[in-house]
């Protein structure tokens, strides 16, 4: 069916004087109902800015081009007003200030009751009262519990409340980026184990940015490599980690000692400032195969084989003269 996220083309980048910085420039990315699209890459490579671009999220100073559709809407092209409406009723982000919206002096289920009656006026109170009692049940939380205060439970079960309220929206999309501190890294495998449980009762489509390339390979479907900005590399999880295509994806996945690792183990160099990337193919300062053609043109996206997408030369052979092959010199 048609996908329930669909970006084509988004360019986000930031400053008007001097040179922009591009965080993100040129990704398409397309999530389906009950599917879990990871989005992995070093820090400053753009993922965050592309979930925060996905949730209308950016900061009034950031500029857009591209498309962000969700369910037939282009998000980028909705008014202020709308857009918020929209983000309350279709997007969903967890893991961001967690507890902010539970009110210690509410019961969990008016917590419920009232997210419904304001996103879902039509329903009776009887009909929003099934509705919270069934994606709790679906978490293994008895409906008992829905007469209780948040003190009442642990921060675990807290944690699960949150995404209950999240998920009880039926949203067309979660976006779980990652947790900030490192404390938080158990209680994120846990959740996202909930949430992959569940996503595809829920029918949303979820996008999971994270540095834990144990927790994409566990939870997700397909996993998007991201590098300056750009798509480098997209294709289903255990096809992209077992045949990497792109010299990048090879890099973060050998770089990473263990699975169970939450930081990436360093790449030679450090990526490129995003207000001056480097030109033709924005890896080749780092790669290992660098060709003479790498620097001078980009290579574009091709598809592979195993289904991937890459963006690299070296999946273009055929269409580059034998002394653009010739190794790049130092
Ligand atoms: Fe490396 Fe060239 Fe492929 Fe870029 S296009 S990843 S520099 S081989």
């Amino acid at each position: 069916g048609e996908p329930r996220v669909r970006v084509r083309d988004l360019r986000i980048w930031y400053g008007t004087s001097g040179a922009p910085v591009r965080a993100v420039d040129g990704v398409d990315l397309t999530i389906h109902a009950g599917q879990i699209v990871a989005l992995v890459g070093e820090s400053g490579c753009g993922k965050t800015t592309l979930g925060r671009g996905i949730l209308g999220l950016l900061p009034p100073a950031a500029a857009t081009d591209g498309e962000v559709v969700v369910d037939g809407t282009d998000l980028l092209r909705l008014p202020a007003r709308r857009l918020r409406a929209m983000r309350g009723d279709k997007l969903g982000l967890v893991f961001q200030e967690p507890m902010t919206r539970l009110d210690p002096l509410m019961r969990v289920g008016d917590h419920f009751d009232e997210l419904l009656r304001t996103h879902r006026p039509r329903l009776s109170r009887a009909e929003r009262e099934r509705q919270a009692v069934d994606i709790l049940r679906a978490m293994g939380i008895p409906a008992s519990r829905l007469r209780q205060y948040p003190h009442e439970f642990s921060g675990g079960m807290r944690q699960r409340i949150m995404i209950a309220l999240t998920l009880v929206l039926r949203p067309a999309l979660v976006v779980a980026d990652e947790p900030t501190t490192a404390l938080d890294v158990l209680v994120e495998a846990q959740i996202l184990k909930i949430l992959a449980e569940l996503r595809s009762s829920v029918d949303c489509g979820m996008l999971l940015i994270t540095h834990n390339l144990g927790i994409v390979l566990e939870a997700a479907d397909r996993v998007a490599v991201m590098y300056a900005g750009r798509i480098v590399e997209e294709g289903d999880v255990r096809q992209v980690f077992a045949h990497p295509a792109h010299p990048y994806t090879r890099e973060l996945l050998r770089s990473t000692i263990s699975l169970t690792t939450t930081e990436l183990h360093h790449i030679p160099g450090s990526p490129p400032d995003l207000a001056d990337p480097p030109p033709g193919c924005r890896f080749h300062p780092r790669c290992p195969d660098a060709m003479r053609i790498c620097p001078n043109s980009d290579p574009g996206d091709v598809d592979t084989a195993g289904g991937q997408r890459v963006a690299c030369w070296l999946h273009r052979l055929d269409e580059v003269a034998p002394a653009d092959r010739e190794p790049l010199p130092d």
